[in-house]
């Protein structure tokens, strides 16, 4: 199974990756973790990411696909994988698209979470409020303001990824602001009988 969940942030794509995983046994690639790990770690990508990270702006194409490529050709996604935020580019789109036909490999769906963007904001501030009491730390991109360049970032780069996937067949919608059980419901009616 190699599938694309796509909606803007704080639609509910990890906890919908995370949940796949463990159903299709298959990793999670969320270029956010991926590049959150490597600030963390210091190297030479954390360094140039991270302040454009802190601003809620999109990180270099060639950046997240060089991660993207690495992280494909490992064994642990040999099977399959579950790409949660990327591609937001449809730049990045399009060398997805190259990097798997060199692979021989194709997507089997690509499915958007539709949400509400004006309630997100809402869903972003209880998101840091529940990380804050559970003792987790909040993300510094979960700040109100920074959120609000994020979704523009989303609206301005990363909605016309959509079209992409449409344009392949492969696109398909759940109505993100839907309880989590029924946009994992949603999400398994489209995925029966696929991989
Ligand atoms: P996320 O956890 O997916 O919301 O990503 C957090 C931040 O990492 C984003 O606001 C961007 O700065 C950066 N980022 C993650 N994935 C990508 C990507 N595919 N393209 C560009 N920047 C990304």
């Amino acid at each position: 199974m190699r599938l694309i969940l796509l909606g803007p942030p704080g639609a509910g794509k990890g906890t919908q990756a995370t949940r796949l995983t463990e159903k299709y046994g298959i990793p999670q690639l969320s270029t956010g973790d991926m590049l959150r790990a490597a600030v963390k770690a210091g190297t030479p990508i954390g360094l140039k990411a991270k302040a454009v990270m802190d601003s809620g702006a999109l990180v270099s194409d060639e950046i997240v696909v060089g991660i993207i490529a690495d992280r494909i050709a490992e064994p642990d996604a040999k099977n399959g994988f579950i790409l949660d935020g990327f591609p937001r580019t449809v730049k990045q789109a399009e060398e997805l698209d190259a990097l798997l036909a060199s692979k021989g490999l194709d997507l089997d769906a690509a499915i958007e979470l539709k949400v509400d963007a004006a309630k997100l904001v809402g869903r972003i501030v209880n998101r840091a409020a529940e990380a804050k009491a559970a003792g987790q730390p909040v993300r510094k991109d979960d700040d109100p303001d920074v959120f609000k360049t994020r979704l523009d970032a989303y609206f301005r780069d990363t909605a016309a990824v959509t079209p992409h996937y449409a344009a392949k067949g492969l696109l398909h919608d759940v109505d993100g602001m839907a309880s989590i059980a029924e946009v994992s419901a949603g999400i398994d009616a489209i995925l029966d009988g696929k991989g």
